[in-house]
């Protein structure tokens, strides 16, 4: 971080500006909102910084820069078209240490100035730390459209209600819980958005109650591991948890996306070897709703396709839990779109059916007959270890030897690897594989090559698309 972004408080502090012209009327601009104390100093001052000085609003000496101003500055904003007055004026405020901003020269400056979504009291600070002033605004530009203008107002009203809530609920994460609660509550934002303040304040003081304290579990899809195939709501729910299960499958990138404060506790699992049991996992989740906290259980890809999602709620519907289901993309759909294999396609298959390599010991026996079928797409989850039995039982209940199959390694992720081949030597392609494998058997697998994904400015393909910046 080149810069840390702090929030000063100007109001009744003396500061200056040496310049008189258009950027420095803007910079005056900003520091009045802030309710500086402003000095203007240059030898030609233009005219709405004269009328803002005949308002009282500020001081104006239509003279040269002298270093004597400098003193008792708070704050200096060199905004002149002569650089070495402004290298001066800049010299000088570093050796009192007074902070400095000189206009389009970050080089001399100890501070600088965000491009700003004022939203007031809320106030959001964009920078790009001089690198890209356009980038930055196309984003603050982005968040001028997201928040709506009513959230001051909330911002106001819940800053005049704190003392309220503490003298209510004595426990500081149910009070979070509250504003939460509240924050998120659609009723609220209308009455805000006409305006109706005090019917706002009432429904806040209705909604005041201990109650808001009662635990809850989500059961949220991760997806399969690049982090933009989150969906919203997953991403809302885990910025909102107390604690955090994360399955082995789930990647770093997804983890930072969690609340900071919140617990992440690891339950990883493995096809076989469970580092933490599922029972033990099932009783986690119960014991951490009991004691009121928002728990999110983040799986890999979907919780209900291989997930044993199913298994974790019923200990929850026991128990008498409130929960929710966040589906995610499972890895067939996430590695299938990532490696461009249409695992349906009117001209090569028309059904796709996921199957897992891993079951239960006693569990059922797959219908190899029935998966054998051609002109199906079979979708093999957990199946790398079991490749070998995988080929056999295909060919010897008919499936062609040449069928295309494709192994698909950390799919969506930045590492992903397509391995592409033929049936009769399946076992033989994932040999140096480690980690999340997904396998695709059938004859769509065929059009990988020509479907994967293409930049024709480029005139290159692309195993996976690289971080788009789409402000548009
Ligand atoms: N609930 C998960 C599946 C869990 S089973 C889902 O819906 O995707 C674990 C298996 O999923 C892995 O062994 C692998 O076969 C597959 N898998 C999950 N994520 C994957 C990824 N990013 N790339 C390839 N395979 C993946």
């Amino acid at each position: 971080m080149d810069y840390l972004p702090i929030f000063t408080k100007l109001n009744n502090r003396h500061c200056l500006v040496v310049g008189g012209g258009d950027i420095a009327v803007r910079k005056v601009h900003l520091l009045l909102k802030a309710g500086a104390t402003i000095t203007v100093c240059a030898p030609e001052i233009c005219d709405s910084l004269l009328e803002k000085a005949e308002n009282n609003q500020l001081t104006v000496i239509n003279d040269t820069f002298s270093d004597q101003l400098i003193e008792g500055k708070w704050l200096v904003i060199a905004a002149t078209n002569q650089r070495h007055i402004n290298e001066h004026v800049a010299q000088l405020a570093e050796q009192k240490q007074i902070l400095v901003n000189v206009v389009d020269e970050p080089g001399l400056c100890s501070f600088i100035m965000p491009s700003i979504v004022d939203r007031s009291p809320i106030i959001v600070a964009i920078s790009s730390g001089g690198k890209a002033p356009v980038l930055a605004r196309l984003i603050r530009e982005r968040l001028e459209a997201l928040l709506p203008m009513h959230l001051g107002r909330l911002a106001q009203i819940s800053g005049e209600f704190r003392h309220r809530v503490k003298s209510v609920i004595s426990k500081e994460s149910l009070r979070r819980r509250y504003w939460e609660k509240l924050f998120g509550n659609g009723d609220l934002a209308s009455l805000l958005q006409k305006g109706q303040i005090q019917q706002a304040q009432q429904f806040m003081e209705d909604n005041l109650t201990e109650d808001v304290a009662k635990g809850d579990v989500a059961l949220v899809g991760a997806g399969p591991g690049d982090p933009s195939l989150l969906t919203l709501k997953a991403l809302q729910l885990m910025q909102q948890a107390d604690v955090v299960l994360y399955d082995r499958l789930v990647s770093r990138e997804i983890l930072d996306l969690v609340r900071r404060d919140a617990d992440l506790i690891s339950v990883g699992k493995k096809a076989g070897k469970h580092e933490v049991e599922q029972s033990r996992t099932n009783q986690m989740l119960v014991e951490y709703a009991k004691q009121g906290k928002k728990v999110v259980r983040l799986k890999g890809g979907d919780s209900f396709i291989f997930g044993r999602g199913g298994e974790e709620l019923e200990e929850l519907v026991e128990a008498g839990i409130a929960f929710q289901v966040v589906p995610g993309i499972t890895a067939a759909s996430g590695c299938s779109a990532y490696a461009g294999i249409p695992l349906t396609h009117r001209d090569y298959a028309q059904s796709v059916t996921f199957v897992t390599g891993h079951r239960k010991e006693n569990g059922q026996p797959l219908d190899w007959k029935a998966l054998a079928i051609p002109h199906q797409t079979l979708v093999v989850y957990m199946g790398l270890l079991q490749a070998q039995e995988l080929e056999t039982k295909l060919l010897m209940h008919g499936r062609d030897g040449k069928t295309p199959v494709a192994l698909i390694n950390k799919g969506t992720r930045q590492e992903q690897q397509v391995i592409t081949g033929c049936l009769s030597e399946l076992s033989k392609l994932g040999g140096g594989l480690e980690g999340a494998t997904l396998i695709i058997v059938g004859e769509v697998v065929e059009l990988a090559d020509k479907l994967a994904w293409f930049n024709p400015d480029k005139n290159q393909k692309l195993s996976r698309d690289p971080f788009l910046v789409n402000l548009s």
